[in-house]
């Protein structure tokens, strides 16, 4: 499991007119050239390597014989020494240093905005994040995907919405495709932007060669999806939307949600899907995160695994016999029918996963996902360990 925190406090003090600085790590050691895209870390015994000219420094302790006016730099930051090489740090001034990129993962996200224009129900988020006005700084993305080694085998791009970006997600999907060429992207999009035909048509120019546009269904029909997304339209925006996409050749996942208000209907969506929209190149079926909207209406949303088993394993069947790739996201293996262990994936992000105690005499743990750390403490939540 990686636990490595991803904000650091410390004495931070930046120079430049925008307040903070993005770049990527080099510890105790010099580079060779571009000097100024790095922040250079040095412990005490290293500090002869100083060199100027990086974009910044965080140093074990305030250095002697250093001109600190003339760098940008942090001085006892708790932490420090839990940073890697080419992980990529936003420096803010006065206050924290944020881990955007973390080279030892192949789970790093980049969020583009935490705004929405739907607000599911089950939202992982809060109605307060989704409606904190705070505009996606344009600049600090594309710093930070320049910044990205170009060697990263994955990132997810997300949100909030991305498609609420408007031009600047042609912008960002183009510097991707610029600087990541073998990256592999998924993005996460209620798919509702792309019913609009111009929309979808800068999409097919911009998207880097390898992405997976993954967009959720939550019915088979419009009634129940806009009752949960509580947006009216968003399911006729969405499959619509669906339908624009893979004309224009590009990769699409299904996810499905599962909770209170629809676990009946998964065969109905898995049918809906093997009807309407056969062409997706996936379809994914995930348990609940329960923070955000989800604890908030927790009433409503949570549904014991135990009461999903048979619809999940129905819906699961119909899909592949319709030869569509079927995956389960967020699943304990003991919660589910165990003719599904084998498209069961450990999906939770690696700081996120949490065990009971019993799962320490479960010969499956090693293959099992575990739960969330918000739905582990969820009432009613059993675990029968594999023996
Ligand atoms: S007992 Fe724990 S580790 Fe074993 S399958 Fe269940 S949740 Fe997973």
């Amino acid at each position: 499991m990686n636990n490595r925190p991803l904000i650091l406090k410390g004495n931070i003090n930046i120079k430049n007119v925008d307040e903070y600085i993005i770049g990527k790590i080099i510890k105790n050691k010099n580079v060779e050239d571009r000097k100024e895209e790095y922040i250079q870390i040095l412990d005490n015994e290293n500090i002869n390597l100083f060199e100027y000219g990086y974009k910044g420094y965080i140093f074990e302790n305030r250095p002697q014989n250093i001109d600190l006016e003339k760098i940008n730099y942090c001085t006892d930051v708790e932490d420090y020494k839990t940073l890697l090489d080419y992980d990529v740090v936003e420096i803010i001034n006065k206050r924290v240093i944020r881990v955007l990129y973390r080279d030892d993962s192949d789970d790093n996200v980049i969020v583009v905005t935490n705004q929405c224009n739907s607000n599911c129900i089950m939202c992982p988020d809060s109605d307060y994040v989704r409606n904190t006005k705070e505009n996606p700084n344009i600049k600090k993305l594309l710093e930070q995907i320049r910044c990205i080694p170009d060697d990263t085998k994955h990132i997810t791009i997300t949100g909030g919405e991305p498609g609420l970006l408007k031009e600047n997600l042609f912008k960002l999907l183009n510097e991707c495709k610029k600087c990541l060429t073998e990256t592999e992207f998924l993005l996460l999009t209620n798919g509702r932007i792309f019913s609009n035909t111009d929309f979808a048509n800068r999409m097919e120019e911009s998207v880097p060669q390898y992405i997976r546009i993954a967009i959720p269904i939550y019915a088979g029909n419009e009634k129940l999806h806009d009752e949960i997304t509580r947006v009216e339209g968003s399911f006729r925006q969405a499959i619509t939307g669906i339908k624009k996409l893979i004309e224009r050749n590009i990769d699409i996942e299904i996810r499905i949600v599962v909770l209170k208000k629809n676990y009946q209907h998964l065969e109905e969506i898995a049918e809906f899907i093997v009807k309407e929209i056969p062409q997706v190149k996936m379809v994914n079926i995930m348990a609940l995160e329960m923070t955000g909207n989800a604890y908030k209406n927790r009433e409503q949303v949570w549904i014991n695994f135990e009461e999903i088993k048979e619809y999940l394993y129905n819906a699961c069947i119909t899909l592949i016999r319709a030869g569509i790739i079927t995956n389960l996201y967020n699943f304990p293996l003991c919660n589910l029918d165990e003719r599904l262990y084998s498209i069961a994936h450990k999906s939770i992000t690696d700081y996120k996963i949490r065990y009971k105690k019993e799962c320490d005499e479960c010969l499956a743990k090693e293959d099992c996902g575990g739960f969330f750390n918000s739905t582990i403490n969820v009432k009613d939540i059993k675990v029968k360990p594999i023996k």
